[in-house]
């Protein structure tokens, strides 16, 4: 099933370590080369030599080894693999990674990765319940982190409760989904994300509550499937996803031009907040306010991207995939919306305040196609990138089977 993936697997200090084992040897069962990084904690449950007998690999331990690092530097360790687990991942694992350390070898690799990463927590129930943890499973998710389990049941600590490391079945099969699909290989695809900056003068501009975080969770997820992703991103202080290739622009024209040069694509997702209108003729120097108790500026209607790339001929992308922020009639007015445009599906999301949408982390929206509406569960936006990435492929999929 995964003949010829490359896993690289962190193993932790935890008890739970003892299964780490097992899942070297289910991973090698299932034909992956597994190359393992052990904490120091993780030595303290495991002895090195079995996980070197088992991957019949040598066993990673130390970010400043000479030795190891002249052999294999952390960022190659980090590129030669296909996926990165860490089994078991304990608190102060996910703790270190919400924070973006890089203090050990572990966390190194996990900084530098440019794969999926997939973690299976294990802990004392009352660690993972601890709102510190809960945050930075969160950070986690919304970093685009994969995770499996933990499950619950009674704990080595003597306690039961959620906490439990997944099994290693579990974990591979959810390195199995997550590798032994890519779905979308081959596949080229064009993401619009973030606010438009229009501007006024020199120091001035129009621009919108948009955070671009879920256009960029999309093109990270859309390039987890093993697409070709060119994301073209307004401003945004969300950082550029691992295999994109990024684009950063300010303005609706200059977003419209450089998603024109993106093209040829098999699917582009627009889910940038672009500004309507902008100033006709933007003053080349601050305008002062002097003495003016009111002042008119002229606004003039921006290029629509979205419908541009449905109107682009031989260049119009198979799938198209529009977004509809709207405050009220969220559906219906996102009906009218989908048809205006002459995109193949629209996904509508409530954006009035109380939604708490724009730069949260959560987001609820309904997918309107062909076939009618499908309404999906609050989720973080991660996970609604990770599952419209998933209906992606299957579309695509079902097409080409046409
Ligand atoms: O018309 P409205 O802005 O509500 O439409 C939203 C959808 O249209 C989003 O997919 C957005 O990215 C896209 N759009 C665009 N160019 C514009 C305005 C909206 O691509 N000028």
């Amino acid at each position: 099933m995964l003949a010829g993936k490359r896993v690289l697997l962190i193993v932790a200090g935890g008890v739970a370590a003892y299964k780490s084992l097992e899942l070297v040897r289910l991973l090698r069962g299932a034909g992956a080369a597994v190359r393992c990084v052990l904490t120091a904690g993780g030595a303290r449950f495991v002895a090195p030599l079995a996980l070197a007998a088992l991957s019949e690999d040598k066993v990673y331990r130390d970010l400043f080894s000479l030795t190891d690092e002249s052999e294999m530097g952390h960022i190659r360790l980090s590129r030669e693999a296909d996926i990165l687990v860490a089994a078991p991942a304990t608190a102060d694992l996910i703790a270190r990674m919400a924070g973006g350390r890089a203090d050990d070898l572990a966390s190194a690799v996990l900084l530098a990765a440019d794969k999926p990463v997939l973690v299976a927590p294990a802990m004392n129930a009352r660690m993972w319940a601890h709102p510190a943890t809960r945050r930075n499973a969160a950070a986690l998710a919304a970093d685009g982190v994969h995770r499996v389990g933990p499950e619950a049941g009674d704990l080595a600590c003597g306690e039961t409760g959620p906490g439990r490391m997944a099994e290693p079945a579990a974990i591979l099969a959810a390195i199995d989904r997550l590798l032994g699909a890519a779905p979308l290989a081959g596949v080229r695809a064009l993401v619009t994300s973030g606010p438009t900056h229009e501007p006024l003068d020199p120091v001035r501009y129009i621009a919108n509550r948009s955070s671009g975080k879920q256009g960029h969770a999309i093109a990270r997820a859309l390039g987890d499937l093993g697409a070709e992703v060119a994301l073209v991103s307004g401003p945004s202080a969300e950082p550029d996803p691992p295999r994109a290739r990024a684009v950063r622009v300010e303005t609706a024209e200059a977003m419209l031009a450089a998603c024109r040069a993106a093209l040829p694509v098999d699917v582009a997702v627009c889910a940038a907040a672009v500004a309507d209108w902008r100033a006709r003729a933007p003053a080349n120097r601050k305008a002062k306010r002097g003495a003016a108790e009111s002042r008119t500026v002229e606004l003039v209607a921006n290029p629509d991207i979205l419908a541009a790339l449905c109107a682009a001929g031989g260049d119009r992308p198979r799938l198209v995939v529009g977004f509809a922020a709207e405050t009220e009639d969220v559906v219906a007015n996102a009906r009218a919306k989908r048809a205006a445009k002459g995109c193949d599906w629209i996904v509508a999301n409530d954006v009035s305040e109380s939604a708490g949408v724009f730069g949260g982390d959560r987001n609820s929206v309904h997918v309107i196609d062909d076939g009618g509406v499908e309404s999906w569960p609050p989720a973080a936006k991660a996970e609604v990138a990770r599952r419209l990435a998933a209906r992606i492929a299957a579309a695509l999929d079902a097409r080409a089977a046409a």
